[in-house]
Parts: structure tokens; C-alpha cells; sequence
């Protein structure tokens, strides 16, 4: 019958958009990565259908399925459904899928990306020009990644990275580092915000010269500033990060 695709922020509860809350509460069926169905309260009578990172397409055929056979479905994502998830899947097995799934009811409600919830940690490095990339091959060529990281840093872009490092790509974050470090300043400010909005939140600030990549995890949003980025130094010893409205660089 329909089916929302829904964000679910960054972590906290209270970063979740009421609209999310609401979906969520009226689904018949929860379908979504193992750690993110987690996140949804439970709720009487509701099925909840987990499955592995890996197989977003067919996650998202199984989640038309239950719709297109009456069901009220849920589909999550962590942050936003549409930045590096679940919503892409969506429609890429609308496009290719049985065409009655094009009548379906589909609503796609947005989440703070962990970009947003990570500045907002931070300062303001977003307040200017700034792209997001995402770290991970294994939807795309190691050298795509390469040709834009580039490509960013020569245009003066902050750079978010997302999916710096996992378990099965331990060295994509420090190749990454290397290439920007033959562009940019070594002055140029870097943050690390891992776990944003959750009890294990850390953040980190270092200069592309010192950063660590091995500091990183799954969970890290990586932030890169650009020329125009400007530390202000704090009296308790910690920094806020900003990109001015107006930049030169
Ligand atoms: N749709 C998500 C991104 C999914 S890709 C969003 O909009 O945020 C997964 C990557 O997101 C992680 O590897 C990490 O880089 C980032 N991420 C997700 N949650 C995070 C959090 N709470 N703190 C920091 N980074 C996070």
C-alpha cells in the first residue's frame, strides 16, 4: 500500500524529525540494516524485517513487495535516507522493477546527515562551498574516488567524507589523507567526529599534517576545511571550526 523511506538521523532521539517518529509509528513493517531497525521503538503487532549491509537492492525489491501487497512499510536508514542510502535503492528497483510499483504510495522522509549533525558539533565548516564523498569502493572505482577528492580539494571545496574506513577497507582514509596532503596547505584543519549525537561521541581536531587515520572508525565523519576554514581557539583548550560567509580562497 505505501512505503516511507525514512531517516533516522544521526543517533539521538530528539535529532529525528517528529515526521520519522510518526512513519515509523503507523508502519506495519520495519525493513532496514540490523542496527538501524534497532534503533526503531518497538511497537505491537509490528514486523520487522532485518537483513545484511550489503544487499541494499534487495532490501529495497523485498520492502515494494510487502507494499505492493498492502502492507504499510517503513524502510530506514541512518541520517539521511537519501545521502549514501536506502533511498537510491529504492527508486533504482522502481526503475527497474514491476511497473506497479510506479503507483505505489512513496514518501521519502529526510534525517540530519551526519555532516550537518557532525558541524553543528563543531562550529559552522559548512557555511561555505562544501561537497560529500563518500570513502567506500565498493560501489564505485578506488580511482573515481581519487579523481574527485582531488578535484574538490583543487576547488577549494570543505570535504566531508563519509564511510572513511571499515573493517574490510582499513586503508582507503590514509590513501585519501596522502592524496590531499600533495593539495592542500599541511595547516589545513581536519576533524574527526566519530559516534556524533551518541553517549560515545568523540571528536577530534588535527592538522592534515598530524592527522591520524587510524583514529578513524565506521562511525567517523571526516571533515576537511578548506583555505577559507578558521579555528578560533576556546579557553577550555578545544576549538570551534568555521567556513566564513564570505571566502577569498
Ligand atoms: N545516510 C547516512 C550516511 C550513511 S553512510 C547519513 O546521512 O548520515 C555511513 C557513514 O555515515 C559512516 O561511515 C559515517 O561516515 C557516517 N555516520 C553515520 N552516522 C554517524 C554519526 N552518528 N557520527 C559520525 N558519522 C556518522
Amino acid at each position: 500500500m505505501s512505503i516511507a523511506i525514512v531517516g533516522l538521523g544521526p543517533g539521538a532521539d530528539d535529532l529525528q524529525a517528529p515526521r520519522a517518529a510518526a512513519a515509523l509509528a503507523q508502519a506495519t513493517d520495519i525493513v532496514g540494516y540490523t542496527t538501524y531497525v534497532a534503533r526503531v521503538p518497538e511497537c505491537n503487532g509490528q514486523i520487522r524485517h532485518v537483513t545484511d549491509n550489503r544487499e541494499e537492492i534487495l532490501r529495497a525489491r523485498h520492502a515494494l513487495t510487502l507494499a505492493s501487497e498492502g502492507r504499510r512499510v517503513a524502510i530506514v536508514s541512518s541520517g539521511d535516507a537519501g545521502v549514501f542510502a536506502m533511498a537510491s535503492a529504492v527508486f533504482e528497483a522502481i526503475e527497474h522493477g514491476d511497473p506497479a510499483w510506479r503507483a505505489l504510495d512513496i514518501e521519502v522522509i529526510p534525517g540530519i546527515s551526519a555532516m550537518f549533525a557532525a558541524a553543528a558539533r563543531i562550529g559552522a565548516p559548512l557555511g561555505h562551498d562544501f561537497c560529500a564523498i563518500s570513502l567506500s569502493d565498493n560501489l564505485k572505482p578506488w580511482d573515481t574516488v581519487l579523481l574527485r577528492l582531488r578535484a574538490a580539494a583543487e576547488a577549494g571545496f570543505v570535504i566531508a567524507l563519509y564511510n572513511p574506513i571499515s573493517r574490510a577497507r582499513p586503508w582507503q582514509l590514509g590513501a585519501a589523507l596522502d592524496v590531499l596532503r600533495t593539495i592542500l596547505p599541511p595547516s589545513t584543519d581536519i576533524a574527526m567526529a566519530q559516534a556524533v549525537s551518541c553517549p560515545d561521541e568523540r571528536i577530534l581536531f588535527a592538522t592534515l599534517a598530524e592527522a591520524d587515520p587510524t583514529l578513524a572508525d565506521m562511525r567517523t565523519l571526516v571533515l576537511i576545511g578548506s583555505a577559507a576554514t578558521r579555528r578560533i581557539a576556546r579557553p577550555d583548550g578545544g576549538v570551534w571550526l568555521y567556513s566564513p560567509r564570505g571566502s577569498i580562497a
